[in-house]
């Protein structure tokens, strides 16, 4: 079974551009994105989370699949 959390904290620093953290714990929202956000949290997206979503402007967070952070983690060592 997978337990999904209803909402996930949005990150402050990412906000004011000030989060440098590779791997934050908390969501980095894009401007403009259309994700509401309400207590400084978002919502999951339950739809996204099974590969369901049909909305075209969903305002709920569709969390990022998840990649293999071999190449990706090579990549961000040389900046
Ligand atoms: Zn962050
Ligand atoms: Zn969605």
């Amino acid at each position: 079974m997978c337990y999904l959390l209803d909402t996930l904290p949005v990150c402050q620093d990412f906000n004011r551009q000030l989060c440098n953290r590779l791997t934050c714990k908390f969501v980095h929202l894009q401007e403009g994105c259309g994700v509401e956000v309400r207590e400084m949290r978002v919502t999951v997206c339950r739809d996204a989370a099974r590969g369901q979503c049909s909305r075209r402007q969903c305002k709920f967070y569709h969390i990022p699949i998840a990649l293999p952070p071999a190449s990706h983690m090579q990549t961000c060592a040389n900046p």
